[in-house]
């Protein structure tokens, strides 16, 4: 349930010390250190898996319910133009902590964070075959 060298686990033992702002018996919410805008925030759940694809889903479901809890929060206090919950798996997709855990983020809109993926269509006949593949994968 915990990894003695995950540095998360060692903010949920108290063995490195954290802002915290919320805890339940499942989860733990605490300031990011590195806060992409003010009021960044992290909710991670007292279980220790290492991303979305191997967390049980009672934790997952448990970690996203705080998660929407510190949103909410955070909406009230910042009053932020949004916020995006961002959630890494796997170091092609920039995660840095192998400790499954949501970013609150609040958003401004001048706050020059981009989603620079944009919205170009693809090819149909390419995300059909993709989508038939998936699903087979889903049954
Ligand atoms: P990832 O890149 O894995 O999605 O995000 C990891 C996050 O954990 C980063 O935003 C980073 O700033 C934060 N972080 C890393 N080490 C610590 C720490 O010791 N304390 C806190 N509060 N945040 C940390
Ligand atoms: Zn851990």
């Amino acid at each position: 349930m915990r990894d003695d060298n995950c540095i998360f686990c060692k903010i949920l033992n108290g063995e490195i010390p954290s802002i915290k702002l919320f805890e339940d018996d499942k989860t733990f919410a605490f300031m990011d250190i590195n806060p992409a805008n003010p009021g960044h925030a992290l909710v991670i759940p007292k279980y220790h898996a290492s991303n979305l694809l191997e967390i049980p889903a009672e934790w997952l479901m448990a970690t996203t319910a705080t998660a929407q809890k510190v949103a909410k929060a955070v909406q009230e206090t910042l009053a932020p133009d949004g916020i995006n919950l961002l959630q890494a798996n796997g170091r092609g997709a920039a995660q840095s902590v192998l400790h499954f855990h949501i970013h609150v983020l609040p958003r401004r809109n001048e706050d020059g964070l981009e989603m620079n993926w944009g919205l170009i269509p693809g090819d149909m006949a390419e995300i059909s075959s993709l989508a038939e593949k998936i699903q087979k994968a889903l049954t």
